[in-house]
């Protein structure tokens, strides 16, 4: 029987410290791992840095090693998708460059997939090292908010780190989205799923690629491809308002009956009208949102643009 193999999609943006040791720890485990074959497929997200030398080194060097090199940073998301578009194995893992993804843990993976009843094997971390105190709470809090109000249940401290079959790659590659928020879409598709805790360790060379503003943005695009709620919400906060507003006319009509009419109650008015405006506008705001979404969705972009891969070079 022919073996089967594992393929490795690796999102790499200035990584050139982290490739090495990468790849040098997936050799020893590949060698453990007698029963599979191995591909690793890089995906160089515009690499300021030796990143791209480095994996051209390595294809040149190890006929296992493949890598999709974009022309600009598209970012992890595109990274992902291009490598799950590549991917010619029987199973399909993402993993980060930087080891915070440990290769040997694969082994363990791949013996779950094999003899139990699962289609896909991830991995979630409750420590969170690295993190600061503002990046843990706030992680905290939004795996909550996304749970209540979309329909994709996405596991607490849940990373990218997955091995899955062919036939889960297929169900995502079936998503063609352009807005790809790649952990709400393993949620979607279903299938079942193993979640294994571990220790994340900390990031082996470099720095992390996400700043706060990134992660923020990628909050949002998470709650926005998932989750329509938002828009939901001017409705709820509109009728309250109704119901405010009917209340204080009786209450005004009232006052006005039992004690008169003195005129008065302008700074009120001003501070009610200011703060509906903004409520107003922020509501706009999110419809708005979601309109540039759909705006970026109809255009029909490219997700990512190739510039080179190890076939061309
Ligand atoms: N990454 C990428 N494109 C980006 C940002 C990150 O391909 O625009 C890759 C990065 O090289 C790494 C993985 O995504 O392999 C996770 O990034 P990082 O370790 O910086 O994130 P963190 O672990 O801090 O969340
Ligand atoms: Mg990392």
């Amino acid at each position: 029987m022919a073996k089967e193999k594992i393929s490795l999609i690796i999102p790499c943006f200035n990584e050139e410290e982290s490739i090495p040791l990468f790849y040098e720890e997936t050799n020893k485990v590949s060698k453990k791992m007698k029963n599979v074959d191995f591909e690793m497929i890089f995906v160089n997200d515009g690499s300021k840095d030796k990143t791209l030398p480095i994996l051209r080194e390595l294809s040149k060097k190890d006929k296992r090693v493949r890598y999709i090199s974009f022309s600009r940073n598209f970012g992890k998301e595109a990274g992902m998708y291009a490598g799950l578009e590549a991917v010619t194995g029987d199973y399909a893992a993402i993993m980060d460059a930087d080891m915070q993804d440990p290769p040997e843990k694969l082994i363990e993976m791949y013996e779950i997939i094999k003899t139990e009843d699962y289609d896909c094997v991830a991995l979630y971390t409750e420590s969170h090292k690295g993190y600061n105190f503002i990046r843990k709470a706030l992680t905290n809090c939004w795996y909550k908010l996304i749970d209540k109000i979309s329909d994709s249940h996405q596991v607490p401290g849940a990373r990218d780190f997955r091995l899955m079959t062919r036939q889960m790659v297929d169900a995502i590659l079936d998503m063609k989205e352009y807005n790809r928020y790649t952990k709400g879409m393993f949620g979607f598709v279903g299938f079942e799923t193993k979640w294994l805790a571990y220790d994340a360790p900390d990031r082996a060379a470099g720095t992390s690629k996400f700043n706060l503003r990134k992660l923020i943005k990628y909050a949002m695009e998470g709650i926005m491809a998932f989750s329509t709620t938002p828009l939901l919400l001017s409705a709820y906060v509109g009728i309250t308002f109704c119901f405010i507003a009917f209340l204080a006319i009786i209450f005004i009509i009232v006052k006005t009956l039992v004690w008169g009419d003195p005129t008065s109650g302008w700074p009120s008015m001003a501070c009610i009208i200011i703060f509906v405006s903004g409520v107003q506008l922020f509501f706009l705001g999110v419809i708005g949102m979601y309109l540039s979404k759909i705006y970026l969705e109809i255009k029909h972009r490219p997700v990512y643009i190739v510039k080179e891969t190890e076939k061309t070079k």
